[in-house]
């Protein structure tokens, strides 16, 4: 069974909010960036703070830096499939509308136990319990 098909993903969304925004894709923006010689490191710090701030005005995931550059390493299909089965079980965000990732906590009242954070961190800081899990 597959989930009820939406008009448009989270991604394309984003993608669509960053050209209108920036007049090029992510991917083509990122690699402009990185051919007029700008270090990795810093493309990827102003990237990922323009990324956010474009998709939590459109309630959306941001496509990060790292995701981005995967991609272009290895596009492969199995690969991209097991990430969307894996997103599709995934919470969004009350706050700001972006996925969630399961996060280990690493100190306070969840030191040891996992929950989710939202994918927006450090700009959205909304957290989640983790469901009672099915044995
Ligand atoms: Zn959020």
């Amino acid at each position: 069974m597959y989930p009820k098909k939406k008009p448009k993903s989270d991604r394309e969304r984003f993608e669509e909010a960053f050209r209108r925004k920036v007049g090029c894709t992510p991917q083509v923006y990122t690699a402009r960036k990185l051919a007029s010689g700008m270090q990795e490191e810093e493309l990827r710090r102003r990237y990922d703070l323009l990324a956010v701030e474009i998709a939590m005005k459109i309630h959306c995931t941001a496509v990060r830096f790292d995701t981005l550059r995967s991609e272009t390493r290895s596009p492969s299909a199995s690969e991209r499939h097991v990430e969307r089965a894996r997103r599709s079980a995934v919470p969004v965000c009350p706050r700001c509308g972006a996925r969630m990732v399961l996060r280990t906590g690493q100190q306070g009242a969840r030191k040891g136990r996992k929950y989710w954070g939202c994918s927006n961190y450090p700009a959205c800081r909304c957290t989640k319990d983790l469901e009672e899990e099915t044995p």
